[in-house]
């Protein structure tokens, strides 16, 4: 099945789609993005990600290059035409094109692209039965990590170390020794009493879809919950740890650097809020 990509009003095959070398995306990442995963045919989370993509934008000052609606079938058609059944779709809006400047061009149209792809697995059965490795690494990003931009050039860097250790994501940590959120994942732990506790969704990181969903789910079941900062020691000495994203869902954290967390495998509650995010998207229609 041939794949196709939507670049700026069009369908194209995916090997052919371009975009200009004056797009400002390119030129000084000025332009935002969203990851959606498809689950059986289901999206995960949609209503979520078009809402973080119109704050972002807005932001940004960026004006939406289509009507919401309109994004919405741009999507729906890319997934029938690639015949995703399982996979992501990425959109990505930028300023537009234009001389370049730093200051916003007049009269210019923001660019859109819309990318998806198929996925046999969004994770390994060894990752599920043992848990991953994080790192940690200290976080030298801007301060409007809320913003989802498509300027990640730290967490490129954080992500090839942790690669480079054999380590699945980096736990980025503040100048205060708090744990902010992973490269491109959030960061949580439960406590020895069994408290889920997640960072505080300001301009110190990014509101993850998952998050949300994830924070309903466990109030649904009756985990408590406290929105605030960890140490990476008390990650350490956690019941439990794991991360969550768009494309990992919740996913076990059972080291950090060397050492092993939630004593070397899955925990029972990380577990339990893993089917529990995944089975409601079940139970959604298409
Ligand atoms: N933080 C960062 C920095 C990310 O890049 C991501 C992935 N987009 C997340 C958190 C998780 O967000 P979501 O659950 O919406 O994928």
């Amino acid at each position: 099945m041939p794949r196709y990509a939507y670049v700026n009003g069009r369908y194209v095959p995916h090997n052919q789609a371009q975009v200009s070398v004056e797009d400002r995306g390119y030129q000084f990442a000025d332009g935002v993005y969203e990851v959606v995963a498809v689950v059986n045919g289901r999206y995960a989370d949609l209503d979520r990600h078009f809402t973080r993509l119109d704050r972002s934008l807005r932001e940004l000052r960026i004006p939406w290059p289509v009507a919401c609606p309109v994004l919405r079938m741009i999507v729906d058609e890319l997934v029938y035409r690639n015949g995703v059944n399982n996979g992501t779709v990425y959109i990505q809006i930028t300023r537009g094109v234009a001389k370049r400047d730093f200051r916003f061009p007049d009269n210019v149209k923001p660019a859109l692209v819309v990318t998806a792809r198929s996925q046999s697995r969004f994770a390994t059965p060894q990752q599920l039965a043992e848990g991953v490795a994080v790192i940690t690494i200290p976080d030298i990003r801007w301060l409007r990590r809320d913003i989802k931009s498509v300027s990640l050039l730290p967490q490129v860097l954080g992500k090839q170390c942790a690669a480079e250790v054999g380590a699945f994501e980096a736990w980025q940590v503040d100048a205060q020794g708090f744990v902010t959120e992973g490269c491109s994942s959030n960061a949580w732990i439960i406590t020895e009493n069994g408290v889920l506790v997640t960072r505080l969704a300001d301009n110190s990181i990014l509101n993850g879809c998952t998050r949300l969903s994830l924070l309903e789910h466990a109030a649904t079941m009756g985990i408590a919950c406290e929105v605030r900062s960890f140490t990476v020691d008390e990650a350490l000495h956690a019941r439990e740890a794991f991360l969550t994203s768009a494309t990992t869902f919740v996913m076990p954290v059972t080291r950090i650097n060397t050492t092993p967390v939630s004593g070397g495998r899955p925990g029972p509650i990380t577990m339990g809020l893993r089917d529990a995010y995944l089975n409601a998207l079940q139970d959604k229609t298409p």
